[in-house]
């Protein structure tokens, strides 16, 4: 797991479920923008790990790595 912040390792997660090393726990992490129609991305947990999904799965299935 990466933080989200700076991508070294992530200790644990914040209070929006996402992973964050120790410096950056406190820090809120801005969800980025879904590269296929632009709406905000929201926490998913696959057995890959977390990863970022679309908020408007599953119409939409535009996935970004943490
Ligand atoms: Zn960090
Ligand atoms: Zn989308």
């Amino acid at each position: 797991m990466k933080c989200a912040k700076c991508g070294s390792f992530a200790t644990k997660l914040n209070s929006n479920d996402i992973p964050v090393c120790s410096r950056h726990s406190k820090v809120s992490v801005k969800s980025p923008k879904c590269p296929n129609c632009k709406l905000e991305m929201t926490i998913r947990k696959g057995k890959f790990g977390s990863f970022w999904g679309c908020k408007a799965f599953p119409m939409c299935d535009g996935i970004q790595k943490i």
